[in-house]
């Protein structure tokens, strides 16, 4: 049986960065896990593609994701030209139908602050000032942030891996972690019938990451469930009605949903979306159950689990009807993007982009929970509830994962690192 030091399961950006992090620090036998033929085959690669400034993250209580996309924006952008990878600063404006939804935005210039981003990056803009940037744009008010960027993670955790597999990272593909022996190491079983064996297990399995942390016995309180975000394409005709990345206030803000966006994407095209439409699988981009196995397990979780408690809540009813009504119609989902840009027509959409699926977990309580959940297993440490602004907050938080297994003696401290255009000890510094 092979025998690895380090053993991260999943090669989405999380998983990988992390390896990067790790090779780049110490000489261990590293590997990382998964199931696909090359990294960022999910969500890494099916998202909006932005790099998020934390304006609108409660510094109270997602203040590790805050920090982590406001130090990672000048890192990807230093791997970005580094590397000749897409950066293309749009800006985003996040835009109030009504008043009340001004104050959101009033209480996020407040958080953009306390969250560090520079004074001069965001402002509010009131209706006049919004149409004069953005002729086609109507709303009551908008918070401009310039420094948002539009890129494509795929590309970057493809990067990352090679750099990793430079300091020695043997990536294992079309291995599916099955099931795990905990005992002083790991014994990792996969469905190829092959094992091995891991001193240290880090779980980065995004969608399915809440699964395998209950395998090692842990986090057996919550659920989860999958959501699927849809896009259309704009016509090339019409996708300059508006030049910058538009976003919503949520209208319920305990629930991790926006209406789509309008999105200005790195290849030059322009989509709406993303929704949120409940299905089976974090993996089912297409139709709503999926495998039927997996399909009926889920239904059976969500009858007996903590989503009960979840769909007694009228809010959560409405807003999945409405969800499920913009996948079934894409004249429903360009309405809502009517609601700020009313020139949009259902014609000017023609194609669909590509989907992608969060899981967000659900407590005991019947609640969303917020931020990204971390735990520890003996010899194992689980990232759950990964979900955005994941992928710009990547190698910031990577970074500061090693530190955690460092003071937790899972790793050794280590002063020394190879070349690269990223430092540990300057992230560390900052965070
Ligand atoms: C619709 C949508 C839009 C988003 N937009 C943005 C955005 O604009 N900006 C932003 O910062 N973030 C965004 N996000 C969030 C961001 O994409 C995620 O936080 C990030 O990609 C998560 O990365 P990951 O590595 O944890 O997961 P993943 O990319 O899903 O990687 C997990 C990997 O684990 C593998 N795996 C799973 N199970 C197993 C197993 N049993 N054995 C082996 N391998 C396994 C999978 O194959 C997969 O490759 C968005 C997310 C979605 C869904």
């Amino acid at each position: 049986m092979e025998k690895f030091d380090v053993a991260i399961i999943g090669g989405g950006i999380l998983g990988t960065a992390i390896s990067y992090w790790i090779s780049l620090l110490y000489d261990l036998r590293v590997c990382v896990i998964e199931k696909e033929k090359n990294v960022a085959r999910h969500t890494s690669s099916r998202n909006t593609g932005v790099v998020h400034s934390p304006f609108y993250l409660d510094p109270a209580k997602r203040k590790k994701s805050a920090l982590t996309s406001l130090i990672s924006h000048d890192l990807w952008e230093t791997m970005a030209k580094k590397k000749n990878l897409p950066w293309l600063q749009v800006g985003t404006i996040e835009v109030a139908l009504n008043e009340s939804q001004h104050h959101t935005l009033e209480k996020y210039l407040k958080w953009s602050a306390k969250n560090g981003i520079p004074e001069d990056q965001t402002q509010l803009l009131d209706d006049k000032e919004l149409e004069k940037k953005e002729p086609n744009l109507k709303a009551y008010s908008g918070l401009y942030c310039s420094r948002d960027v539009s890129t494509d993670y795929g590309l970057f955790t493809k990067e990352l891996k090679k750099e990793s597999e430079k300091n020695g990272t043997q990536f294992l593909f079309g291995k599916k972690l099955e099931s795990v022996t905990v005992g002083t190491d790991s014994i990792l079983s996969f469905s190829d019938a092959t094992t091995l064996d891991a001193t240290l297990t880090i779980n980065c399995a995004g969608g399915n990451s809440l699964d395998i942390a209950k395998k090692f016995g842990l986090a057996t309180e919550y659920d989860d469930l999958h959501f699927r975000g849809e896009y259309w394409i704009a016509d090339s005709n019409y996708s300059n009605l508006v030049q910058t990345n538009i976003y919503t206030v949520a209208r319920f803000s305990e629930f991790p949903f926006l209406d789509p966006h309008w999105i200005k994407r790195s290849n030059g095209t322009t989509e709406i979306g993303p929704n949120a439409v409940p299905v089976a699988t974090p993996e089912t981009y297409l139709g709503y159950t999926g495998d039927i196995g997996e399909t009926i397990d889920k239904v059976k979780e969500i009858i007996s689990g903590n989503v009960k408690k979840l769909l007694l809540n009228p809010d959560f009813l409405t807003l999945i009807s409405k969800e499920f009504l913009s996948s079934i119609s894409k004249t429903a989902m360009v309405h809502r993007v009517q609601e700020f840009i009313p020139k949009v027509k259902p014609e000017y959409f023609t194609e669909h982009g590509t989907a992608g699926i969060r899981t967000p977990i659900i407590s005991e309580k019947g609640e969303f929970e917020k931020d990204i959940l971390e735990l520890f297993g003996k010899n194992s440490f689980h990232i759950v509830n990964y979900n955005s602004p994941g992928a710009t907050g990547a190698p910031a938080y990577s970074a500061l994962v090693v530190k955690q297994l460092q003071e937790k003696g899972l790793l050794k401290s280590s002063t020394k690192q190879k070349s690269s255009f990223w430092s540990f000890e300057d992230i560390i510094n900052q965070a």
